[in-house]
């Protein structure tokens, strides 16, 4: 049976629908693995984010337009991620309408310049693990970010380069509506969060969602700026929204509520950030900071806090590397043994081959279990069955999303390679 928070977590923060946010605002919800925003003017509306497909634009197209058939007169992306700039295509029905972004706007993902020396393969199978990508709906059961079911059809194929981008945050007129674009670094560098002042609704892109913050993707990231990040919370929560919409999950209703969801995160990035500089002031390595690292009780009841999403340990070693580099300031790590020279000396110190592959079948501690694995695969051993059931068996109980599909998925890789 997978984790039955993150079940409950997909059914709700991904229900598919188009919300009311006001009149004539709307968001959709569950329909891609980020959600879209439109906005009425007099006689065009405005699209706030577009989706990762044109499959999941062309739904999300047709349920807007129910709400109304004004055209689509101007489109704004809060950050370059794919899944919020893939849709435009399908939005701006064959029109050229102006897409505004940030002056910064730029992917944080390696792989856009070909000619560049990127790990490009790693990067793409890391990404196809984190989004479970070839599993079915009922293994993947969510993304953590979005629903584990959704069309998968024209994945990146709609995306159109803004035309129009913003250094400087700026009120704009949107066929009618005022709003105010605003910088606001946080999960990219180049994130502007939308205000619609008059309405009090705020979209503050990827800033926030109903999930501990990714600060840290297991597809591979580089370095996301934590206090920036928390800064662009707190004056977030200064704009005194009523309704936040996210790139992500479900909208927030109610000033108060909204200020506390936005500055409950910030707290818990600075909670992050401080456990993370003490254990390193404290000579601690990556793995003890990791391993010890919780939120304290007042923010771990949160239900927005749950790490279907991010996760605070994966976080401590991102800030840990993020400022001062991979090496833990312990000498012994200066130098390097190979895996295999590793793996032979925990064989000798186990008693040999036979002995490492029993302590691996017998111990309950799971982690170890996989670690044993790593050295008899490194050894040339046959644990190849071992690793992938083990990595089944840490799926199911993982509240943690893109854990759970990259778990699964590189399971189905192992037992394809071994011919199982
Ligand atoms: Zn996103």
């Amino acid at each position: 049976m997978p984790n039955n928070s993150l079940v409950v977590h997909n059914e709700t923060q991904f229900r598919k629908q188009v919300v009311d946010l006001a009149p004539g605002v709307w968001t959709a919800v569950g329909y891609a693995a980020s959600t879209q925003h439109m906005i009425e003017g007099r006689e065009t509306v405005t699209i706030v984010d577009t989706s990762e497909s044109t499959s999941a634009a062309a739904h999300v197209l047709a349920a807007f337009r129910e709400k109304t058939d004004k055209p689509v007169g101007r489109i704004i992306y809060t950050h370059s991620h794919r899944d919020h700039i893939s849709g435009a295509s399908v939005f701006s029905e064959g029109q050229t309408v102006p897409i505004l972004a940030s002056a910064g706007f730029e992917s944080d993902l390696v792989g856009q310049d070909e000619t560049r020396i990127a790990p490009n393969k790693a990067l793409g199978r890391r990404t196809m693990a984190q989004f479970g990508i070839g599993l079915t709906p009922e293994e993947r059961i969510s993304l953590g970010c979005g629903p584990g079911n959704r069309p998968m059809e024209g994945m990146g194929a709609g995306h159109i380069p803004p035309t129009e981008l913003f250094a400087e945050d700026r009120d704009i007129d949107l066929d009618g509506t005022l709003a105010r674009l605003i910088h606001a670094p946080g999960e990219t560098a180049d994130h502007m969060a939308v205000w619609l002042p008059e309405q009090k609704i705020l979209f503050p892109g990827d800033n926030w969602y109903h999930a501990f913050p990714n600060l840290y993707a297991i597809r591979g990231t580089p370095y996301r700026d934590f206090a920036k990040w928390a800064e662009s919370l707190a004056m977030l929560a200064e704009l005194g929204a009523e309704v936040l919409a996210p790139g992500h999950t479900q909208p927030v209703f109610g000033a108060d509520r909204v200020r506390e969801v936005l500055l409950t995160t910030r707290e818990a990035i600075l909670h992050v950030m401080r456990h993370t500089a003490e254990g390193m002031d404290a000579g601690l390595s990556q793995d003890d900071i990791a391993a010890s690292i919780s939120l304290p009780p007042h923010l771990a009841d949160k239900p927005w806090l749950g790490e279907f999403y991010g996760k605070a340990s994966w976080s401590a070693r991102a800030f840990a590397t993020g400022t001062l580099g991979w090496y833990d300031g312990n000498p012994t790590h200066l130098g390097t043994l190979s895996s295999a020279a590793r793996a032979r000396h925990m064989a000798e110190l186990a008693g040999g081959v036979e002995a490492l592959e029993a302590q691996a079948q017998a111990t309950p501690d799971l982690q170890w279990r996989l670690e044993l694995c790593d050295h008899l695969l490194a050894l040339g051993a046959s644990a190849e069955a071992l690793k992938a059931e083990t990595m089944e068996a840490l799926a199911e109980t993982e509240i943690n999303a893109t854990a759970r599909n990259t778990y699964l998925w590189e399971a189905k890789k192992l037992r394809e390679g071994a011919g199982a």
